[in-house]
């Protein structure tokens, strides 16, 4: 697992980042490797910031690194390539501007009404498989993040007084200094604010934290008590939440809301309209499970996770609701909206790369369709076996990274038989 070693310091006035980190990779692929690659994710379009990297060294020697994607790639070419087991250490030095605009996209990666989202704000290593480095500037609609999981100890520095919220763990002994660590996880986003207040409580031994801005206590409120039914019905259903925090934290961010590990920011605009708040807080919990601990290639394959992340947010409405309510969730949310895409002749397959959908129809077809094979799915083999073959999933590829056909043997593990019409007909096929 990449272990890295990130000091952070943030300077609110210049909306800017500058930082030094040292990563210690070690190649568990089974091929020598004759390059790495580097991601500075604030330089691709949907972050609309600027990242530049000094003093790359690769074990203490420096190195000239081929930029790549307009600079949200840093190619490092290895001599000798690196062999299976073989570890190297990268040092490095940076600097962030971060937008001080909503314009960009989400704006996950922002500064605007003295709230600080920080999403991978360091150099971060992407995931080797099979195609190789994996490595492309993500549509600006989906996610754009595909990572192993990793160890990370990182020490920020930012005024004393603001309000400081990251993945992992964090602590501050001297006012202005935080430490923070998070072990096994994808990433790290940091966030930090002027105006927050906490709300916590502690679920199956988990600490849920629900920050909000000071004027928006009844939504916070709300999205700690969301947020702790859905930790506790779906450690139960798919199996136990293995980090000791989770952070719920309200942004300017204009996606509704988006999962990070550990952490989930939700859009400040709907604390003040609840309607949509306890979808999108339990969607986000979901993904804890379908993305944070069980990974997946979300620009390739985004319905492994954000299929069955819609899902589960129906079987959270299911469990806490009833039947009668699940019926009108199942309706409203996935079986009406495809209708009416198989009615407008728009059906497309579930499992196409997020590009391969016009930005209007990667909505409908992953999250409302997608949500349809599942069900099918429980329908055939009973619930029984359903929520086998979740736990089982789960557990097989927790922290690791699950594919199509690695979810199919699951299935066929556990029910016998991979169900493969079920798979060719809802996320392979489309109507007409
Ligand atoms: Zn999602």
């Amino acid at each position: 697992m990449p272990r890295y070693s990130i000091r952070l310091h943030v300077d609110l006035e210049a909306s800017q980042v500058t930082g030094e980190q040292v990563i210690q990779y070690t190649n568990t692929e089974e091929v020598a490797l004759r390059d790495l690659y580097l991601r500075l994710f604030p330089n691709t379009p949907s972050y609309g910031g600027h990242m530049r990297v000094m003093g790359l060294m690769v074990n203490g020697a420096p190195a000239s690194p081929e930029v790549r994607l307009d600079g949200s790639a840093l190619r490092l070419f290895l001599h000798p390539p690196l062999a299976p087991l073989q570890a190297l250490t990268l040092t490095m030095a940076f600097t962030v501007s971060v937008p001080l605009t909503d314009a960009v996209d989400y704006a996950q990666f922002a500064h605007i009404g003295g709230v600080m989202a920080l999403p991978n704000v360091y150099p971060l290593i992407p995931v080797y498989d099979d195609e190789g480095w994996n490595v492309e500037i993500a549509p600006d609609y989906g996610d754009a993040v595909y990572s192993d999981v990793a160890f990370y100890q990182v020490e920020v520095t930012a005024p004393p007084t603001v309000t400081l919220i990251a993945t992992g763990v964090c602590a501050t002994s001297i006012p202005g200094t935080w430490q923070c660590e998070a072990d096994r996880v994808r990433d790290f986003v940091l966030i930090l604010g002027n105006d927050y207040e906490v709300l916590s409580q502690v679920v199956d031994g988990v600490r849920i934290n629900s920050y909000f801005y000071s004027a928006d206590r009844e939504g916070g409120t709300r999205a700690l008590q969301v947020a702790g039914n859905a930790l506790a019905l779906y450690s139960r259903l798919f199996g136990s939440y293995p980090y000791g925090e989770l952070d719920v934290v309200e942004t300017p961010t204009r996606a509704g809301g988006i999962e990070y590990p550990t952490l989930v920011v939700i859009s400040d605009h709907l604390y003040r309209s609840h309607s949509r708040l306890e979808w999108v807080v339990a969607h986000e919990v979901a993904h804890q499970w379908w993305y944070g601990v069980v990974g997946n290639d979300q620009v390739d394959e985004p319905w492994l996770d954000e299929a069955l992340t819609q899902y589960s947010t129906f079987l959270y409405h299911e469990f806490l609701y009833g039947s009668e309510v699940a019926a009108e969730v199942m309706q409203r949310e996935f079986q009406d909206p495809y209708d009416r895409l198989v009615d407008d002749g728009q059906d497309m397959p579930v499992g196409l790369p997020v590009a391969a959908y016009p930005p209007d129809l990667y909505g409908p077809v992953v999250y409302r369709k997608g949500p349809l094979y599942f069900h099918a799915l429980r329908q055939r083999v009973g619930d029984e076996k359903f929520f086998a073959f979740l736990r089982t999933y789960y557990r097989r590829h927790q922290f690791g990274i699950a594919t199509p056909e690695s979810l199919l043997d699951v299935l066929r593990t556990v029910t016998g038989d991979a169900q493969r019409d079920l798979y060719d007909q809802w996320i392979q096929g489309r109507s007409g």
